[in-house]
């Protein structure tokens, strides 16, 4: 993604009644904010929100948190908030690398992760946000049921993500290296990135995996 500065996008975030100012402090009492006990799924590194806001409106028993590592970007989600009248969703803008600060165990159903960042050399695998590293982070906040789904056009992203998930001992429940043309694109909301990628022709590869037999 690319980032310019945005004048105004704090400011922006801060007067939206979406997005959560110091989020440690909402850690476990995610239901009481959101007023019901309705699952909660989070899209990490969400970018300008297409994805997590079509999600929302199609699924208003569902409880949708966006992740957000910079607020030039965060603020585009922000605003296609505009005409949102679902009571949700919240956006954070926040570096995934905190999320169990956020998040207590057991509070998160099921992680979107779109298009994410491919880090390409080696030194930098650890900050792929499909690492064993981050994986870890994701099991202290998933239910015991909890899911994680993975999106990328990115070939080597994807079969790095596939052997990540093998060694930090999860299980995959399915998974395509060309998504549009398989059984599991019925319902497909695609993100940003998808729809880019997918119009110059990019398979889009998934995966969905979780670690306990439920
Ligand atoms: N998910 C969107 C889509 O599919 O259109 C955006 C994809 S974009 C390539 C990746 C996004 O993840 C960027 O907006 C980036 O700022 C964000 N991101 C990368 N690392 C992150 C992290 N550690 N925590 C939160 N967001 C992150």
């Amino acid at each position: 993604m690319r980032l310019r500065n945005v004048p105004g996008a704090k400011e922006t975030i801060i007067e939206s009644c979406f997005s959560i100012q110091e989020p440690e402090t909402y850690k476990g009492r995610w239901a009481e904010e959101f007023g019901n006990q309705n699952p909660i799924h989070i899209e990490v590194g969400m970018g300008k929100g297409k994805f997590i806001l079509e999600m929302a409106r199609r699924n208003p028993e569902v409880n949708y948190i966006g992740i957000e590592k910079y607020s030039s970007v965060l603020v585009r989600a922000v605003e296609k908030t505009e005409d949102f009248e679902g009571k949700n969703l919240r956006l954070i803008r926040m570096d995934a690398e905190d999320i169990e600060n956020v998040f207590e165990k057991g509070e998160v159903s099921r992680i979107y992760l779109n298009f994410s960042d491919p880090w390409p050399k080696d030194r930098h695998a650890k900050r792929r946000l499909t690492s064993v590293r981050f994986l870890e982070r994701y099991d202290n906040i998933l239910t015991s049921d909890g899911r994680i789904v993975f999106k990328t056009d990115n070939k080597d992203l994807f079969d790095f993500s596939l052997e990540q998930v093998e060694e930090a001992g999860w299980i995959l429940e399915n998974y395509t290296y060309d998504l549009h043309h398989s059984e599991y694109n019925e319902g497909n909301v695609m993100t940003e990135y998808e729809e880019k990628f997918s119009a110059k022709g990019n398979p889009i590869c998934r995966l969905t995996a979780y670690r306990h037999e439920s």
